[in-house]
């Protein structure tokens, strides 16, 4: 195992509905306080891996048929999203999904839901995450439904915070998203990663962006790791450039 590898992805094969394959032994790490990137076209299976890691395949109809999942060295691929919320592993799923109908406050607020600690705790985080998220202070009354892509992207990265995690699958974070805004949602990934040490393994579609703030990375092709490496050497990549960052 990788020396001070918070999660470890070994070997994982995911079948979907018993007979669509679609993870075809797939290993990665992500070292403690890292920001790995996971990288890959469309139906590459980077939101496949991040399910099979918090265990929503489930629901999907797909299981994880080969392979181990470890997490600060415990296997989890047992654990109910629950489990894993509690032992500081959480998702953010593609598509933002905040509560349309309640205010961006009160969607945070629900992100603390499996904490255990108190009201006060819960307030100084809250205002951890304003911190972070100047925006979302001043959006904290609107209803969610009525706030712009951004924001709903924050509140959803936001809410994911509330629940006081060690690491975050953050699951396409620029989609849909212009590239100004883009670069201000990986500013923050930044500053949550070195201000409060929370890992990230985060899926994207734009290499480009990804590779600039990750410190790791991994490329997916058709459900396998076809390359993977320091961020900044997957840069400079002749293949990748071609490929990926479309220049050669
Ligand atoms: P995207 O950016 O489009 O989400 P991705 O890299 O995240 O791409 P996945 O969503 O993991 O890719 O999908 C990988 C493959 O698995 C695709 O071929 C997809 O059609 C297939 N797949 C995904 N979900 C299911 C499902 N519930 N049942 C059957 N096949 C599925």
């Amino acid at each position: 195992p990788a020396r001070d590898a918070l999660l470890e992805v070994n070997n994982v094969e995911v079948i979907y509905n018993h007979v669509i394959l679609v993870l075809k032994g797939v290993s990665l790490s992500v070292p403690k306080g890292g920001i790995t990137a996971l990288l890959g076209g469309n139906g590459a299976g980077k939101t496949t891996t991040l399910k099979a890691i918090s265990n929503l395949l489930r629901s999907e109809r797909g299981e994880v048929t080969k392979g181990t999942i470890r997490y600060a060295g415990e296997r989890i691929q047992d654990l109910e999203p629950a489990a894993l919320v509690r032992r500081g592993v959480i998702q953010v799923m593609e598509g933002r999904h905040c509560f349309e109908h309640l205010t961006v406050e009160e969607n945070l607020l629900t992100g603390a839901y499996t904490r255990r600690d108190g009201k006060a705790a819960i307030q100084s985080d809250l205002e951890m995450v304003y911190a972070y998220f100047p925006r979302l202070k001043e959006r904290r009354k609107s209803q969610a439904g009525y706030t712009s892509g951004g924001e709903q992207q924050m509140c959803a990265i936001g809410r994911a915070l509330m629940s006081r995690p060690r690491m975050i699958l953050l699951d396409e974070p620029s989609m849909g998203l212009a590239p100004q805004l883009v670069e201000q949602i990986f500013e923050i990934v930044r500053a949550v990663n070195e201000g409060e040490g929370v890992s990230f393994l985060l899926a994207e579609q734009n290499t480009n962006v990804a590779l600039r703030y990750a410190h790791d990375g991994y490329i997916l092709e058709n459900g396998r790791v076809v390359m993977d490496g320091p961020a900044a050497a997957l840069r400079e990549n002749p293949d990748v450039k071609e490929f990926y960052l479309g220049m050669s």
